[in-house]
């Protein structure tokens, strides 16, 4: 018997509502909490099962948050909101006795700048609490720190690189749109890039350094190198790692915008005057771009999503291992209503959750994925709509 609220109703909380009620034997009462609460009622009657209840909540508010817990009293919360809720949802998860699990990390709303630190400082009230906060389990991050785990365990005796690689090569037929909340992926991909090496993190300018990489069932895409979250946890968790990357694919068209909507200013985050009234034109241009909840209908081909990575194996000897899930946009579409990018992320929120409530990842404190046993949740990841391959000994091309 376990009972979740699930904060957020944007795309990603609509997959994560959806394989929470196709699991009702973990997830028995089901609450989805967001700051507009029709959108809750219009995912909960999609779904049109018994146990999904809805209520509202402005989660930038601790005093909000705790009366939703204490209405009702849940075991876990998802956090699928923004990155800017995540201490604010944090802190009443400690105030009421709630376990907590997001998908992305803390960012303030004025900085486009985000680390685990902030979320880090929390390990010790939790810990003293009981309670289990379990940080960045989506796609990447999530299932990349869980692949990644799932090689140090079971292949590597030291890994040496480990290379992130993200693909969409859909298309969801519009000039310009963004695959999750714009406002967050433009942020993202203007900042500088950053990658690890020999103990050292390198800067680079903003999509500075690209190569085509070969994607499975795919083929060559061009992929950008980018700072992404999960690199800072995992060359701590595993230090045996030289050099950690993480690289991107972009089409030209959307580098094209990117570049346009940079160049006129309207990727600012700081607040401008227009007519008297105080506005954020990044938030602005949020509100004019197509909504990523809404690109699935017309979107086709599919991501894929992997850890290459190289060292010493269990045998002693040098090994290469690709291990990487292809999801389709029409199949996430079909399933939930959703594209591909928000079913990657919504289904390892789902599977995390499961992992804590069916006591497989309950450990007091505050963890980042890699940090539990990635055999359970492996197991799931095919069993929810997401199977993996691996390749060893192949060529990783970076
Ligand atoms: P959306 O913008 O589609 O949805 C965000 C939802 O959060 C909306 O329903 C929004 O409400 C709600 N929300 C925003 N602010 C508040 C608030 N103050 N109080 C209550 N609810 C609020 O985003 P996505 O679904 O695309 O992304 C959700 C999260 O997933 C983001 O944090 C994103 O960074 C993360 N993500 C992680 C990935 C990974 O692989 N790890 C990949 C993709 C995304 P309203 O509708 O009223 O605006």
């Amino acid at each position: 018997m376990a009972k979740v609220i699930i904060i957020g109703a944007g795309g990603v909380g609509t997959v994560v509502a959806y394989k929470c009620a196709q699991n009702p034997e973990v997830f028995t009462e089901i609450v989805l909490a967001s700051r507009t609460k029709s959108k809750c009622d219009a995912i909960a009657k999609a779904i049109g099962k018994p146990n999904i209840t809805t209520d509202s909540v402005d989660a930038d508010s601790v005093d909000q948050l705790k009366a939703l817990f204490e209405r009702h009293k849940p075991q876990l919360v998802i956090n699928v909101a923004l990155p800017y809720q995540d201490l604010t949802i944090m802190e009443a998860c400690l105030a009421c006795g709630v376990n907590y699990l997001d998908t992305a990390n803390y960012e303030p709303k004025d900085v486009a700048h985000f680390e685990y630190s902030w979320q880090w400082a929390y390990r010790e009230k939790f810990e003293k609490a009981g309670l289990t906060a379990i940080l960045g389990c989506g796609f990447d991050p999530g299932v990349s720190g869980v692949f990644t785990a799932y090689a140090a365990k079971h292949y590597f005796d030291a890994m040496e690189t480990l290379d992130i690689v993200d693909c969409n090569a859909g298309d969801h037929g519009k000039a310009f749109a963004t695959n999750f909340n714009p406002e967050i992926n433009i942020r993202e991909i203007t900042q500088n890039g950053r990658y690890w090496q020999d103990g050292e993190w390198v800067t680079t300018k903003p999509l500075e350094f690209h190569q085509p990489l070969t994607y499975p069932n795919i083929g060559p895409r061009e992929s950008y190198l980018l700072y992404h979250e999960e690199l800072e946890s995992l060359v701590q968790n595993f230090p045996t790692i030289k050099r950690a990357r993480f690289w991107m694919t972009f089409g030209q068209e959307y580098l094209t915008h990117l570049r346009v909507i940079q160049n006129i200013g309207m990727a600012r985050i700081d607040e401008v005057d227009y007519n008297g009234t105080k506005i954020v034109p990044l938030q602005f241009l949020k509100a004019v771009l197509p909504n990523p909840q809404d690109l699935g209908e017309n979107y086709h081909g599919e991501t894929s999503i992997g850890c290459r990575i190289s060292g010493v194996g269990k045998d002693g000897k040098p090994l290469t291992y690709y291990i990487y899930n292809n999801c389709s946009h029409e199949e996430a579409y079909k399933e939930t209503g959703m594209q591909a990018v928000s079913y990657t992320t919504g289904v390892p929120a789902m599977i995390g959750a499961m992992m804590f409530l069916t006591g497989k990842w309950n450990k007091p404190g505050v963890h980042n994925v890699e940090e539990f046993d990635p055999d359970p949740f492996m197991a799931q990841l095919s069993v929810q709509g997401l199977p993996w391959h691996e390749v060893v000994n192949g060529d990783l091309e970076l």
